[in-house]
């Protein structure tokens, strides 16, 4: 039995049956059995979310153990809500976040503006969070991250199998459950099965028939994150990359044409991000690591690029390289099965760039909306519940994502001069961090649930008010940005 203090317990010490952790109150069983195929954020708090409201979850991850690699990801006020109806993880999320200040500089280092906030838009009685804080964006690591959602599973009592590799899904027409097949052959099944596991997830061949075809951007991006060891202990870095006076980590975002890099800061961790033209052909790997010396022959063909940032890469760890493929997927406005019994959630249903912001708080925000869909439907609608929560879901969704899009082109025309107009403009709308997924699904289903049953009218209100949703195409967008089209969008998006 656990005996430690909460807050140490939080540190993820391993421990079985604590007795110290502080569970929300449960929602009486809801009698639906739950598979979520994949423990990446979309998957573990899907289960934590089900357990609330009442629903019996088991996860099968792939990985032989936790997944704990990665750099960061920013997670936004709409999915820290649903952490916080978690005592222990309210104040661990505020532990292990971290909020930098940005500033944004030439290519060749030289600073323009900044460091400061980045601040949400914050209209008019639009309040703080729940201790009435003005909102903050949350940056993260992700191994912490993981470490938190997978000791709360943990804490929890929620079944979460490692080396469990799902190969098919499939639905039993005319029954009640849908099922998987693992590489060993094994069928699970269960009332409910949610596909998150991730990029490229086999679940389209039954939602959408295909797997989803992936294009590449035409660029790649180098990512590393590594604590300051004695290598990067060094009075160059302390002065180009420093703590700010404040006390503050930092985040410096260089820009110039077609290229564009990141230097972040923290007490104890140092990372940076290269994004580079590449039009070689390859996928998206969360594992290919490369050398320095490759970053290296890459940063050469950069005019102006100081030496000093080379040393910083020549200083990285060799294992701590990851080159990701950037790849566009269409939005797909179908994540349920035809029985509605298999559903994609995160980026098995909808991919976004890493620099759009929205990865992570996207699929934490299904997680939140399909929980409660599932529990308003009880087990005898159950198909219904996931129509449901793809039509109030999708919508905002491909929005972000076009948002996505638009942001990179624009990062990648930028040229020097307008730097200081990179802003992650995903991230900061009043209809993006005030959006509370649980309250909409709450307010909205029975509406959305008339709509698709009976037609009548419904409208998304968590989309920017005033824009009524059009339907868009990658090529569509390109093309019209490379005729020199103004793209205009409706509605407010601020
Ligand atoms: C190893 C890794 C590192 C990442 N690092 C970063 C990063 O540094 N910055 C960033 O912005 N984003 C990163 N991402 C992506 C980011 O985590 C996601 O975009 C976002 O959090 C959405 O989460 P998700 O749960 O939908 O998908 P993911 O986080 O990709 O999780 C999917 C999970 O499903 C598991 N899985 C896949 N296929 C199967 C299968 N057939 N059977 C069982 N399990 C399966 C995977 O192992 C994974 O744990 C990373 C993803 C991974 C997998």
């Amino acid at each position: 039995m656990c005996t430690k203090p909460t807050a140490e317990c939080a540190t993820y010490l391993p421990h079985a049956n604590c007795t110290s952790s502080r569970l929300p109150a449960r929602s009486p069983s809801s009698g639906i059995s739950v598979l979520i195929v994949g423990g990446g954020v979309a998957g573990l708090l899907a289960g934590l979310e089900c357990w609330r409201k009442g629903h019996d979850v088991r996860i099968l991850e792939k990985s032989p153990s936790r997944l704990l690699s990665g750099d960061g990801f920013t997670i936004g006020t709409s999915a820290i809500r649903a952490l916080q109806k978690w005592p222990d993880m309210a104040e661990e999320n505020e532990r292990i976040s971290f909020e930098p200040w940005i500033s944004w500089h030439k290519i060749t280092g030289e600073m323009i503006s900044g460091p400061k906030p980045l601040e949400l838009n914050v209209s008019e009685g639009t309040a703080g969070d729940q201790n009435n804080q003005p909102p903050k964006i949350y940056r993260h690591s992700r191994p912490r991250m993981h470490k938190m959602l997978s000791n709360q599973i943990e804490r929890a009592g929620i079944m979460l199998e490692y080396s469990k590799q799902v190969v098919e899904y499939y639905e039993n027409i005319g029954s009640s459950t849908a099922g998987v097949i693992l590489e060993s052959g094994e069928r699970l099944e269960a009332d409910v099965v949610i596909a998150a596991d991730g990029i490229g997830s086999t679940s389209s061949r039954i939602t959408l028939g295909h797997e989803v075809r992936a294009r590449p951007t035409g660029f790649s991006i180098y990512r590393a994150s590594c604590p300051i060891g004695p290598a990067l202990t060094n009075p160059v870095f302390e002065e180009r990359f420093p703590i700010l006076d404040n006390d503050r980590p930092s985040a410096q975002l260089w820009m110039g044409d077609n290229v564009h890099a990141l230097f972040g800061r923290t007490q104890d961790e140092i990372s940076w991000y290269l994004t580079y033209p590449n039009r070689e052909d390859g996928t998206e790997s969360w594992s290919k690591l490369v050398d320095p010396d490759a970053v290296l022959q890459n940063t050469a063909t950069i005019e102006g690029w100081p030496e000093y940032a080379n040393q910083l890469i020549r200083a990285t760890p060799k294992d701590r390289i990851h080159d990701f493929k950037l790849m566009w997927r269409e939005p797909q406005p179908c994540w349920a099965s035809s029985t509605g019994r298999i559903i994609q959630i995160g980026d098995a249903a909808h991919t976004f760039l890493p620099s759009s912001g929205n990865g992570a708080t996207q699929g934490m925000e299904d997680a939140i909306s399909l929980a409660t869909c599932l529990q308003i439907a009880g087990k005898d609608n159950l198909p219904w519940a996931t129509r449901v929560h793809n039509k109030l879901r999708f919508e905002r969704v491909a929005c972000l994502q076009l948002l996505g899009v638009l942001n990179h082109e624009m990062r990648q025309r930028s040229s020097n001069a307008n730097t200081s107009q990179a802003k992650p403009v995903g991230l900061l709308g009043t209809w993006i961090w005030q959006h509370d997924p649980e309250q909409y699904a709450i307010e909205n289903y029975s509406k959305a649930f008339a709509m698709l049953d009976l037609g009548s009218p419904f409208h998304n209100t968590n989309i920017p008010a005033g824009y009524v949703y059009q339907p868009w195409t990658i090529d569509g967008l390109l093309k019209a940005m490379e005729m020199g089209e103004e793209i205009v969008l409706e509605g407010n998006w601020e």
